[in-house]
């Protein structure tokens, strides 16, 4: 039994920020719990070697169910499982989405998260240097930069979005939100820099009154009339421990493990839970429902001579497009890649690049739901990618995109040909 004002579930972005910050004021007692490891293999530290990381000991490994909009498909579905959660193992871009984006959450009732509301977060977050200050943070603890060398295919990829009438951007996360430009990546001096390296492990060790505990997993919130004072979890050995709020229990623990534990906790669909055996809290059917994701194609080209490696993580140029010139705003990001992006399964050339593309605002809709009540189960992890029509038009107007700037001019002297 330990008691603590408040308790913060998963230490991955959004716990590690919650900890740290509340943690700021001495007489608050914070209790961080994470399931995964407080530091994982040298790896995550190295950006170019993050595609590694997934199916790693950090990645829960977690697959789809069958995906009815891909002809069946079950993809890998990674998830970071250490301190930092998934910007431990994440590509380290740092890109705000457009304005409309967040204009949009708020339109739809969620009011005080419009982008003007987020504005002044967006900046505490971080330092930048010589950026607009109305829009960029100079003293936060995350250390987003540009790459300091440009290496020449990424040179001649921003050239072939010229080339091809794209606009360019100075920045992507300032005023003006449309068109190609240098991608921002949260990597300090060659070394990712987590949500944990920057909020969580500089303090970690100075506050007493910041508790912070790995390989702890919790299985259960404790719901006291309709209140939740604390939570059930297990340590690696087993032993099994309640800890107590006297404040509140905040839910940190993604877009998998959240409404997991919701479920497990008794709060969601009853109907589904009951089946499991899960005594209702509260009957809440829209817990799990409408997991909505960015669905990420690629075009793969074998290169005409070897491609120079950026600094950062393989990606340096990214485009925010318009697909249709009717649109108000991007909804396409086209991204060159220095390396074939080349599904494990399939051959792909010994040398080459890649133009990717994704979808910014997927119509598509999934689910996260029980498979068992046995909190160390995985979920059932629904994207159901493609399953809205206007999802396939928008991928193939990506495709053609994508196309366009590998079949450029300017990227003529790296291509000999299209192979994926
Ligand atoms: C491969 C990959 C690449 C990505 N690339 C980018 C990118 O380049 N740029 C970008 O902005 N975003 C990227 N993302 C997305 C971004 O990393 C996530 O959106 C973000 O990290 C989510 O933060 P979160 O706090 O919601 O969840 P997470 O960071 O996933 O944190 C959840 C934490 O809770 C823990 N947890 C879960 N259940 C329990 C439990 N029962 N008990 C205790 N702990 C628990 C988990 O282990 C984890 O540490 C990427 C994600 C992945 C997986």
């Amino acid at each position: 039994m330990r008691a603590h004002d408040f308790i913060v579930v998963g230490a991955g972005t959004a716990g590690s920020v919650m900890a740290a910050r509340l943690s700021e004021d001495p007489g608050v007692r914070v209790l961080l719990l994470e399931v995964g490891a407080a530091e994982g293999p040298p790896a995550m530290s190295v950006p170019a070697a993050w595609p590694t990381l997934i199916g790693s000991e950090v990645d829960w490994g977690f697959n789809t169910v069958a995906q009815v909009g891909l002809d069946g498909a079950v993809l890998p579905y990674p998830r970071g499982k250490v301190l930092g959660g998934s910007s431990g193992i994440n590509a380290m871009a740092h890109v705000r989405a457009h304005r409309s984006s967040y204009d949009d959450w708020a339109a739809a009732g969620a009011t005080g998260w419009g982008y003007d509301d987020l504005l002044p977060y967006f900046r505490r977050s971080e330092t930048t240097e010589g950026r607009d200050p109305y829009y960029r943070g100079t003293d936060g603890p995350m250390h987003p930069m540009a790459p300091r060398r440009q290496p020449p295919a990424a040179v001649d990829c921003l050239a072939a979005f010229k080339e091809l009438g794209h606009p360019y951007s100075a920045d992507l996360n300032g005023a003006d939100q449309e068109g190609a430009s240098w991608y921002e990546m949260t990597i300090v001096d060659g070394n990712r820099q987590s949500a944990a390296d920057a909020y969580l492990r500089p303090v970690m060790r100075r506050r007493p009154n910041l508790t912070v505990i790995n390989d702890a997993q919790v299985h259960r919130l404790m719901i006291s009339g309709n209140r939740c004072t604390g939570v059930e979890y297990a340590e690696a050995n087993g032993q099994r421990w309640t800890a107590w709020a006297d404040s509140e229990v905040v839910l940190c623990a993604g877009v998998i493990g959240s409404p997991q534990l919701l479920h497990l906790s008794g709060i969601g669909p009853a109907d589904a839970l009951r089946s499991h055996c899960i005594q209702i809290v509260a009957d809440v059917p829209g817990v799990g429902e409408n997991l909505s994701d960015h669905p990420l194609g690629s075009v793969v080209y074998a290169a005409a001579r070897p491609v120079p490696p950026g600094e950062n993580n393989h990606g340096d140029i990214l485009g925010a497009l318009r697909t249709d010139q009717t649109l108000d705003e991007p909804d396409m990001h086209v991204l060159f890649c220095d390396v074939p992006l080349t599904p494990s399964a399939m051959l792909g050339p010994e040398s080459g690049f890649t133009i990717g593309f994704s979808l910014l605002r997927p119509r598509s809709r999934g689910s996260v739901r029980l498979a068992s009540a046995d909190p160390g189960a995985a979920p059932l992890v629904d994207p159901g990618f493609l399953t809205d029509e206007r999802d396939v038009a928008g991928m193939l107007a990506g495709l053609r995109l994508a196309r366009e700037i590998g079949g450029s001019d300017a990227m003529a002297r790296w291509r000999k040909e299209e192979v994926r």
